[in-house]
């Protein structure tokens, strides 16, 4: 591979594609219907891989249920925790289905947008998150309508209902409760529709889920309700496709050794600064230990701690891991550090720059 600049995001096709191969195996098994949440991944120049998988999209906005429609084609879902009048024309002209967050919403663009496919997302008031910060049932939370009795009042205008309850789910046990849960509280509502979208932070694709039982699970839940299931996959569709690579260009110490490399979490990785989670690196092992630091001028732009077989120097190169998901759709310009290209490297092995920034980009993004 030539030498690219750093710091760039590497997207692997193969790695890519092993996910993708994943979620048709569930879509075979459960019938179940997969799109793709564009919050999550919108790096679009891998999406005539992923259009080939996967049936569409889901968003958060106007701008994201566009992307989806003009890039990824296929189904688009338009959601949005709150829809603003002028958006209604355009979000109509574009989707396929339009899932309002509230009652109020859903009454206030029901007289436009009558006779499409409309749909409510509905929280269960259970969920299964790490984080609070993350978690679609926290208290007082804004997500979805809560209550069967609002639903039903509701559902002569609706064909569907969304419930997105999971981040980062990887346990099936935990998975099967919940969908059987779902089932207990939502069922008479469910049998009265045509679909019904149970969101994304199932972690399906990780190497030793239960895959199968998953599926055959979806299938039985959407034969026994009637009602044709859709999973919003974001993070299960690109995990541990991604790296993102930086080179060390200083070194200094302050008790500890502290490398710093050309990018900045702050800038390039903002989920593990929000979230406070280390970054990961492929192979940590060996005797020396360094504190891998981002150039921004943020003091707690630190990447994490991680021991080397060798001692570092400048110019060696750092490789993160599983840098797709929350990372290259939250990339910003903060101190005004360099943009990371995005790079990819195709099913055929060769590897093709996508996308490159310059200061042209920083300046036209304020003016
Ligand atoms: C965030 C989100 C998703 C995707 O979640 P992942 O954890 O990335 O799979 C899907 N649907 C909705 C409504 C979301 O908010």
């Amino acid at each position: 591979m030539m030498k690219l600049k750093t710091p760039y995001y590497l997207i692997d096709e193969n790695k890519l594609l092993k996910n993708l191969k994943r979620i048709r195996r569930v879509k075979e098994i459960s019938g179940a219907k997969c799109v793709l949440a564009l919050k999550c991944f919108a790096t679009w120049g891998v999406f005539p891989l992923m259009r080939k998988y996967m049936d569409g999209t889901t968003s958060s906005s106007l701008f994201e249920a566009k992307l989806g429609a003009e890039k990824f084609g296929k189904e688009v879902h338009a959601y949005s925790v709150a829809f603003s009048d002028h958006e209604m024309d355009e979000i109509k002209s574009i989707s396929d289905k339009i899932i309002f967050n509230s009652v109020p919403q859903l009454e206030r663009f029901y007289p436009k947008v009558k006779g499409k496919n409309l749909g409510l997302r509905v929280n269960p008031a259970f969920s299964y998150s790490h984080f609070d910060l993350a978690d679609p049932a926290r208290k007082y939370c804004k997500l979805g309508v809560r209550g069967t009795n609002s639903v039903r009042d509701a559902l002569h205008k609706i064909n569907g209902v969304m419930f997105h309850y999971n981040c980062e789910n990887d346990d099936y046990g935990n998975f099967s409760n919940l969908l059987d849960r779902l089932g207990r509280d939502f069922g008479d509502i469910l049998h009265k529709l045509e679909w019904v979208s149970l969101g994304g932070g199932f972690y399906f694709t990780k190497d030793g889920y239960p895959l199968e039982k998953f599926a055959h699970k979806l299938r039985v839940f959407s034969q026994k309700f009637g009602v044709q299931v859709y999973l919003e996959p974001g993070e299960a569709a690109i995990t541990q496709t991604t790296y993102f690579v930086t080179r060390v260009v200083d070194i200094v110490k302050n008790e500890v050794n502290v490398a710093v490399v050309d990018s900045s979490v702050e800038a390039h990785m903002l989920d593990l600064l929000i979230y406070r989670q280390p970054a990961k690196i492929d192979r940590s092992a060996g005797p020396h230990t360094y504190m891998i630091a981002g150039k921004s001028c943020l003091a707690g732009d630190i990447f994490g701690t991680f021991k080397f077989r060798k001692k570092l120097a400048v110019g060696d190169e750092i490789r993160f891991a599983d840098a797709a998901g929350y990372t290259m759709v939250k990339k910003n310009w903060f101190n005004g550090l360099a943009m990371p290209s995005i790079v990819v490297k195709k099913i055929d092995k060769t590897t093709c720059k996508i996308k490159s920034f310059s200061y042209n980009d920083f300046k036209s993004n304020l003016s």
